[in-house]
């Protein structure tokens, strides 16, 4: 798998620091801010996640919302949690309408939990239902008709896409990219540290993603930082999670939201263009 596309930093070196960004285009040093797994009963972990940010990185994070978590809890039975999500300035984001499409061998043997990936192969009548579901309601429950769709585990099947654009979305997320109806995909790859309960598996990866993350960082390549509620509860990765964050405000990274790095892309494509 090819994690990153090579993209040419189109920064001037004479850049005049009184210019906005979008007059000095520049595809480095910066990330995108995301929660995942957003629903009633993770409230604590979302405050922990909130609060981990480095400045500026909150009011830009893309907010995942699963409407109906574990086909259990629901959105519409929490008008608390609703009212402090709805106060939150990112992007809200509609994350799957369950997140789940029940329990499964292969995912419990894998994973420790049920199969995630809901989208990754539900018939067009389902997901169509799903995602009217899911919209009608955030649109109830935050006042916020959501613009943007991320399957659980990035996994959508080749009939989830046309249901988007019909049903108004302006794009999906993938793992890798930023997809938008009508435009260029927008790529940029997502630091997952969620890698299920397993614990020798986890400790695996996490020693693999000690090196992606220094690689990533020294090499100013722009990515996404995707959290999500189980990295609060493991102390390892929690750890890992907040010397990334130190490091990133040390090292002047700059945190945009998932529109301003399309718009960035945009200003960028438009430059290399011939003249
Ligand atoms: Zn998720």
């Amino acid at each position: 798998m090819q994690l990153f596309r090579p993209v040419r930093n189109m920064a001037p070196s004479n850049a005049n620091p009184q210019m906005t960004l979008a007059d000095t285009p520049d595809w480095t040093r910066f990330y995108v801010p995301e929660i995942h797994d957003i629903h009633p009963a993770m409230r604590d972990e979302l405050a922990v996640m909130s609060a981990a940010w480095p400045a500026g990185a909150l009011e830009r994070c893309a907010l995942l919302v699963v409407p109906f978590w574990m086909g259990e809890i629901a959105l519409a039975d929490h008008a608390d949690f609703c009212a402090a999500l709805a106060a939150m300035p990112g992007e809200k984001v509609l994350h799957g309408w369950t997140h789940t499409l029940g329990p499964d061998f292969w995912n419990w043997l894998f994973y420790g939990h049920d199969n995630r990936s809901e989208f990754a192969r539900l018939s067009a009548g389902e997901a169509r239902r799903r995602l009217s579901d899911g919209v009608a309601a955030m649109e109830d429950a935050l006042g916020v008709r959501p613009r943007w769709f991320c399957a659980p585990r990035w996994q959508q099947s080749a009939a989830v896409a046309p249901l988007l654009q019909e049903a108004g979305f302006e794009g999906y997320m993938l793992r890798n990219e930023f997809v938008r109806f009508g435009a260029e995909p927008v790529p940029l790859p997502a630091l997952c540290f969620d890698e299920g309960p397993r614990k020798a598996k986890a400790a695996l990866l996490r020693r693999l993603r000690e090196r992606t993350i220094d690689r990533l960082v020294r090499a100013g390549r722009p990515f996404r930082i995707t959290l999500h509620p189980d990295d609060v509860n493991d102390a390892p990765t929690w750890d890992q999670v907040t010397r990334l964050m130190e490091r990133l405000e040390r090292e002047g990274w700059e945190p945009l939201s998932a529109e301003e790095a399309m718009a960035r892309w945009q200003v960028l494509q438009g430059a290399r263009q011939p003249a």
